[in-house]
């Protein structure tokens, strides 16, 4: 008899060991436990998304992402300088914290700290990882179905992957 092997596919819950790699240097990697991500619903860069698309579990690939299926193209003017009550001043702030500013149209801009002084906060509006190219080293370890859930906050929850706003 021959099975099927659960694929992911739009709506599936699937969980991957990776590895990202920029130029060969680790970014980020799954360590002990796998990422569980909802599939279709933006829970991972788009091209890795597009890729993984119809692997199975125990399937193993090279993922590689160019910036416009990534973080996006860097922008050259995405840096601004912040006096530094802009920002809570009983909160640390440090290189890589990423916070969020409500735009023209109320929507939420991201943003991610440079670098901070006593006096002053240099912040970029591009992803830290914008305008590169990703290599990722997957295995697909899990694919199942979502709760009722999951699928209605568009996310899913295990152990270690939820937060709820
Ligand atoms: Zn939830």
């Amino acid at each position: 008899m021959v099975e099927t092997k659960t694929q992911a596919a739009e709506g599936k819950v699937v969980s991957i060991h990776y590895k990202l790699t920029i130029d060969g240097t680790v970014i980020d990697e799954s360590g002990d436990h796998p990422l569980a991500y909802l599939h279709g619903h933006g829970g991972i860069v788009p091209g890795l998304e597009r890729q993984l698309t119809g692997k199975s579990v125990g399937d193993k690939l090279r993922a590689v992402v160019p910036p416009d299926e990534g973080y996006g193209e860097r922008l050259g003017d995405g840096q601004k300088s912040l006096p530094r009550n802009a920002f809570p001043l009983e909160e640390d702030i440090e290189e890589g914290m990423q916070f969020a500013a409500e735009g023209p149209d109320d929507d939420i801009v991201p943003f991610w700290i440079v670098s901070a002084t006593a006096d002053e906060v240099v912040v970029d509006f591009n992803h830290p990882l914008a305008g590169e190219t990703l290599t990722f080293d997957v295995e697909i370890v899990g694919v199942r179905d979502p709760s009722a859930e999951e699928l209605a906050h568009g996310h899913v929850h295990e152990p270690g992957s939820h937060h709820h706003h």
